[in-house]
């Protein structure tokens, strides 16, 4: 699948640019990346560039034209961000269907042979139309059609036109009417999105029946094997007879099979893997949402690039039990993040830290012994106490988090939060808006053009 994400105060202002000028067609540039995904690509779109009062050689009702100095003055501009270019042009008629007519596509074709193979990177174009965007990109100088078109800040818009939207088969009455009576039209946005879960032990097996039942497609990633008993109290879809087979069963099967017995329309992708390898990073790079709740912290700074660098918005989430110290319970804490383009990340909220990175990549020898000799604090890789009343309520937050994500309160929602379910208390945690100095805001929109923090190729971890 084709995806094209823009940043959303892009997407503000082509909005706002092109409507000033209706009934005309008007149309500007903007800088364009892509990150390869493991089946698809994912176009990014970050910085609009509006035309100078000369730009147009002509510019009518039905015909926009870029001038020849123009376009050299945006290959030239691309050619040193070493990025690819983005044309968007407006339809104003509501009356026309949304999407390319048969000159503009001759005109695409054209331009896409004169400046696609001058640049670093992708070219496309893209009409809006009052009821929404259509993209088309120059793949070995074919026109291709762009699946999906999303705007990406704070919140997740489908801006594709509703007709033609993907939509998975028509409303299935009686299933649907509840969902559909509580979420409106997210119901539908919901429904035609991928998600990817990413760790589906205690926290990630839960929100992924969630999803199914919610109706998404989802793709499950854990590279772990059920093998340790005290995980058949959390994992959804395990059981006893899990911990009697030869060979641990892979987490993936375990729930895989679980949710595709619940029958519902959906697919359920098994990947098993770590994210910090190339080809497993690049599953997650086909999903629309990452919701992750992985316990290292090399696999969430990995997680951690796909919002600011990819524009792929992630809902983090942990969980804690707390234990007086006579050793009884004294919190149940699950803290919910979402990263987006706008948010802070996990650097800017410094909940991972380079020194435990590191410290996860050594030989287990050395490990312990760094942690017998005090280096590393806080019961370093040892299974954390849990109990699965704070499991499901971690995973229900990071689901609710999504349909804020997808809705407009998502706007007005703080991005962090931390949940007691024990004291029934919950508090917005710091810091409410990314660092300037961190490394989200130097890799925002990149792609492909930053390296992600991925293990080498040859370290395979099982
Ligand atoms: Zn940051």
């Amino acid at each position: 699948m084709i995806r094209l994400a823009v940043l959303a105060s892009t997407a503000d202002t082509i909005t706002a640019h092109l409507g000033a000028s209706a009934p005309r067609e008007e149309g500007c540039f903007c800088l364009l990346r892509e990150g390869v995904s493991r089946r698809g690509r994912r176009l990014i779109v970050s910085e609009p560039i509006l035309p100078p009062y000369d730009a147009w050689e002509r510019q009518e009702t039905d015909m926009l034209r870029p001038s020849a100095q123009w376009l050299s003055a945006l290959v030239s501009r691309a050619l040193s961000e070493r990025c690819g270019l983005l044309f968007v042009h407006s339809h104003p008629d509501p009356r026309f269907p949304a999407g390319f007519s048969a000159p503009d596509m001759t005109a695409i074709g054209a331009l896409g042979e004169t400046i696609a193979p001058m640049l670093d990177g992708p070219f496309a174009a893209a009409v809006v139309h009052p009821s929404g965007w259509v993209a088309n990109v120059i793949d070995d100088g074919a026109i291709r059609h762009v699946d999906r078109v999303l705007s990406i800040g704070r919140t997740l818009r489908a801006l594709d036109p509703p007709e033609v939207r993907l939509t998975r088969t028509a409303e299935q009455h009686g299933l649907d009417d509840r969902q559909r009576d509580a979420l409106g039209e997210m119901h539908d946005t919901l429904r035609g999105l991928v998600i990817a879960v990413a760790g589906v032990g205690g926290l990630g097996s839960p929100i992924a029946e969630q999803l199914v039942r919610m109706g998404c497609d989802i793709a499950i990633v854990d590279h772990d094997r059920l093998d340790t008993p005290s995980n058949v109290r959390r994992v959804v879809g395990s059981t006893i007879s899990d911990l009697r087979a030869t060979t641990a069963p892979r987490k993936v099967d375990v729930v895989g099979a679980h949710l595709d017995h619940l029958g519902f329309d959906v697919e359920v992708r098994r990947v098993h893997g770590d994210v910090r390898r190339e080809d497993v990073f690049r599953e997650l790079l086909d999903a629309d949402v990452v919701l992750a709740g992985t316990d290292t912290h090399g696999s969430r700074a990995a997680i951690n690039d796909l919002a600011s660098t990819y524009l792929l918005p992630v809902i983090d989430v942990g969980v804690r039990a707390g234990a007086k110290q006579d050793g009884t319970l004294a919190a149940l804490t699950a803290e919910v993040r979402v990263l987006t383009p706008t948010t802070p990340c996990l650097w800017c909220r410094r909940v991972i830290s380079a020194e435990v990175i590191h410290a996860e990549n050594l030989p287990a020898d050395r490990r312990e012994r760094m942690a017998r000799d005090g280096y590393l604090v806080g019961g370093f890789g040892e299974p954390a106490p849990s109990v699965i009343a704070l499991t499901f309520l971690g995973a229900s937050l990071a689901t609710c988090a999504l349909l804020a994500l997808l809705g407009s309160e998502g706007e007005v929602a703080p991005s962090g939060y931390i949940v007691d379910g024990l004291l029934a208390y919950a508090q917005e945690t710091q810091p409410v808006t990314p660092r300037e100095d961190c490394v989200c805001r130097r890799q925002l929109a990149m792609g492909d053009d930053c390296t992600p923090p991925l293990l080498p190729t040859a370290a395979r971890l099982e």
